[in-house]
């Protein structure tokens, strides 16, 4: 009897994962309190939460609209491998949803810029108020109070959906995507955090060792 594969879904970080170089990062670097890093390190060793840490970091940000837009169009990259294997999953109808802890204003610009707009996605919201920039949190979790927009309740969601579920990341807001997915890719902090926490990974560098793997699994 042939077996009948549920439909894969593709859910996928965006900073240090879609892009080389983090969105955040560049932003905090350019426009941010010098002591953004200090909050970040209380974030990664969980004494400040995600939420809170992004809300602070990006409060101290002091530069314009423009400004901003010009970082992510002119200091950003996308991984070259994710292009073709974006390409490739929709010839073939599988559904690739980003999900980052980042801004919807990183996602649009960055992609618009690659070619690649629109792409579906899940985000916090970036936006200025009264010349400070503020988060907003779109998708909070029932589950989980740390996350900003937590990644796991979308991947449980699509699962429970019939899909099956493959997650791609590499920091300290894809680890509840890394539970919660049926089969998880891990780079850089993900991959450590996954191994010392006796979460299963499969390592990746890039798209196209997670397309060879897909192909190894038949599952494409
Ligand atoms: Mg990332
Ligand atoms: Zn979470």
């Amino acid at each position: 009897m042939p077996t009948i594969q549920k439909p894969l879904l593709i859910a996928c970080d965006f900073d240090g994962t879609i892009t080389r170089n983090d969105t955040l990062v560049r932003i905090l670097d350019q426009y941010g309190s010098p002591s953004w890093r200090k909050i970040q390190d209380k974030v990664v060793d969980g004494s400040v939460s995600i939420r809170e840490g992004l809300q602070s970091e990006m409060n101290s940000v002091k530069a314009s609209p423009e400004q901003l837009i010009k970082v992510l169009t002119e200091q950003i990259d996308l991984d070259p491998s994710f292009q073709p294997f974006f390409r490739r999953m929709r010839a073939q109808g599988i559904p690739v949803v980003v999900l980052t802890g980042g801004f919807d204003l990183c996602v649009e610009t960055v992609m618009t810029r690659a070619g690649l707009w629109p792409v579906p996605y899940l985000a916090n919201r970036l936006f200025l108020n009264k010349g400070t920039w503020q988060v907003e949190f779109p998708y909070p979790s029932i589950s989980c109070s740390d996350c900003g927009h937590c990644k796991g309740d979308p991947i449980r969601t699509w699962t429970e959906q019939g899909y099956t579920t493959v997650f791609a990341g590499n920091g300290v807001t894809d680890r509840c995507g890394a539970l919660a997915a049926q089969l998880t890719f891990a780079k850089d902090e993900l991959k450590t955090w996954c191994a010392g926490n006796g979460v299963t990974a499969v390592s990746f560098q890039s798209f196209d060792d997670i397309h060879q793997e897909l192909e190894n699994r038949q599952w494409l």
